[in-house]
């Protein structure tokens, strides 16, 4: 069965602050998008990657992309969510690629430059042919919060604890076949993850444990330690 990667790279990254949306951010020497693209591309089992871009994008570094391969492929039909981003490039991509629909999409954030073969061939392996899909995820570690809301500068007391046995943080990819997560998108188009329009459908994708290093750049600070994970990964090269 044939596996496609799907970046959708459209939006602002507001929380980030700066002008540049965030994709384009210098991080370890290269645009932040060139990492998770270069992983998706390196990886044997996709046979091609789509990204979506902004059809008003200045930003896109076609010389630094170039070296990634025929691979590769841009779309420049980014909406107005990450949701209708990922929707119109599924439509998009059909037209290029020899499938009837049941052909498997991982899509990938462009904000989570970490990404490696190995992590995205876990997820290949362990989704395998079931048709529910899956998505890398990580068991919460941590105990949670629920806070009141927050008032001026003081910080904001807890309202309970929420027992975290069972709960899980979704990363990305998450991987779909590619007319039910179309279907699954148009039904539940509010969605902030795949993962939770295909849970509308009434289906229960797979949780595939995935590594914390996996990050997502939200903030500034992320951004150093995703450059430090970078670093760290050359020196162990
Ligand atoms: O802003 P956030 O980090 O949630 O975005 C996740 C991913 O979705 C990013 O790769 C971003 O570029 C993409 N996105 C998009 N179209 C939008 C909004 C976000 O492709 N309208």
């Amino acid at each position: 069965m044939s596996h496609y990667a799907l970046v959708p790279a459209a939006g602002s990254g507001a929380r980030m602050g700066g002008e540049m949306p965030k994709q384009y951010l210098p991080l370890a020497g290269r645009p932040m998008i060139w990492h998770a693209l270069a992983a998706l591309c390196a990886t044997p089992a996709i046979r091609k990657v789509f990204v979506v871009l902004s059809p008003e994008d200045t930003y896109w570094p076609l010389a630094a992309m170039a070296a990634l391969g025929d691979k590769l492929v841009v779309l420049r039909c980014g909406g107005e969510t990450r949701a209708a981003s990922v929707a119109n490039g599924l439509r998009e991509m059909a037209a290029r690629i020899d499938g009837n629909g049941d052909e498997w999409v991982l899509v990938h954030d462009a904000a989570r430059p970490c990404l490696t073969v190995a992590m995205v061939e876990t997820l290949i392996a362990a989704v395998g042919e079931d048709d529910a899909g899956g998505i890398l995820a990580m068991p919460v570690a941590d105990t949670l919060k629920k806070a009141f809301e927050r008032e001026e500068d003081v910080p904001p007391r807890i309202a309970h604890t929420v027992p975290r046995e069972g709960l899980w943080q979704a990363q990305t990819p998450q991987m779909f076949r590619r007319r039910m997560l179309l279907e699954a998108l148009d039904f539940a188009p509010q969605v902030t993850d795949e993962a939770s329009a295909i849970e509308a459908l009434g289906l229960k994708p797979r949780l595939v444990e995935g590594e914390i290093g996996n990050l997502k750049v939200t903030w500034p600070r992320d951004l150093q330690l995703a450059e430090l994970i970078l670093a760290s990964r050359e020196q162990h090269a």
